[in-house]
């Protein structure tokens, strides 16, 4: 398939250039610079530009994005959305995280159905953000289940509060679109929570890794020498996982139409730092000499069968998982 990828400087979207590749697909991604662009293509120089190149796409809280970047020769069967800003320090929470993610969004869906008739699939990065109700967990989690989380609450409360109203608000809109607008292709949300696992895409520098790798940064660098955080969302998943679970959802039809949750299971900081411990003995000064280990017991129960039997995820272990992102982490200078 001809796929278009949105945001192919993110952490996430360099793993599924990765897998749609492996897979045979050709791909387009977007991104902000010819220069990030340039760099992206320099990671894969055996191959050729046919199969892997770039658009840009300054900004995607602009309503008409993606009007152009949606059209292609050969066009697009197949799109996946993973652009969308993801950090807990908006000071705006509109314009730095809502309207890049709902505008975000819309746009692509509606730039599609106006110039992209050949796209069938188009899978969205949603998140577990969009699940999780902080407020009362219910009996399981699974995709059943919302954040009730309004515009207003987004856009009054901290920067957490605002990047999971993004997340949520932009997904609501999504099948609402679908719902409404009756489009010629199918779409598919992946709910992901914390995304850890090896950097593969090009980092100017550490300071600027990706959110949900910031702790194991901080832990290698000796940033948290006199304890651990508490452990944020206590579940996980590695960033293969989730991309090779994004190939599917476009490859098989069965995933049409649905919401995955997408995770291996809990963690916790203390586990994090045990397995650099064990594997890294080296950086074992870096790290806290003593941290405490928090209740081994979920305080939820998740659900994610639908992402095995669909899908067909297995998914990896927290050990491989953290040991190949410190390599990677390593090898880009911490
Ligand atoms: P990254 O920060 O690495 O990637 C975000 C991507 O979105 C980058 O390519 C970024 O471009 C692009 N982007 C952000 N804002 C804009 C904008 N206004 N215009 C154009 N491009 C923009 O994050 P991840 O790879 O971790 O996240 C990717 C997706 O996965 C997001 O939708 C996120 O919400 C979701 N997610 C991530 C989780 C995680 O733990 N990592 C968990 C759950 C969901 P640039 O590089 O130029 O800034």
């Amino acid at each position: 398939m001809r796929v278009l990828l949105t945001g192919g400087s993110g952490f996430i979207a360099a793993h599924c250039v990765d897998y749609l590749l492996q897979g045979n697909h050709s791909v387009v991604f977007t991104v902000r610079s010819h220069d990030k662009g340039k760099r992206i293509l320099s990671n894969h120089p055996n191959v050729s530009q046919n199969k892997l190149s770039y658009v840009i796409v300054e900004d995607i809280a602009k309503e008409d994005a993606f009007e152009e970047a949606v059209k292609s020769d050969p066009p697009f069967e197949a799109v996946l959305h993973t652009a969308s800003p993801f950090h807990f320090k908006a000071t705006d929470p509109k314009k730095d995280l809502l309207d890049p993610a709902t505008i975000g969004t819309t746009g692509i869906l509606k730039a599609i159905k106006k110039n992209a008739p050949t796209v069938k699939h188009v899978a969205i990065t949603s998140s577990f953000a969009s699940i999780i109700n902080p407020n009362g967990h219910p009996e399981v989690y699974n995709e059943g289940v919302w954040n009730p989380i309004t515009m207003d609450e987004s856009l009054n409360g901290d920067g957490s509060t605002a990047y999971r109203g993004s997340k949520k608000l932009a997904e609501v809109a999504a099948w609402d679109f679908v719902e409404k607008e009756k489009p010629n292709f199918t779409i598919s949300t992946l709910c992901p929570p914390t995304v850890l696992g090896p950097v593969v895409h090009y980092l100017n520098d550490l300071a600027s890794i990706n959110t949900s790798n910031e702790l194991v940064r901080d832990l290698i660098q000796g940033k948290m020498e006199k304890g651990l955080p508490p452990t944020r969302t206590i579940i996980w998943v590695d960033v293969r996982d989730l991309a090779r679970a994004h190939v599917r959802a476009i490859e098989r039809p069965e995933a049409a139409g649905k919401r995955f949750l997408i995770t291996a299971g809990s963690y916790r900081n203390s586990e994090v730092a045990d397995i650099i411990k064990k594997n890294f003995p080296d950086l074992k000064s870096k790290l806290p000499e003593k941290y405490e280990r928090e209740p081994a017991e979920d305080p939820f129960k998740y659900d994610n069968s639908r992402s095995k039997e669909v899908l067909g995820i297995k998914y990896m272990d927290l050990e491989k998982s953290i040991t190949d992102l410190v390599k990677s982490l390593q090898s880009v200078g911490a």
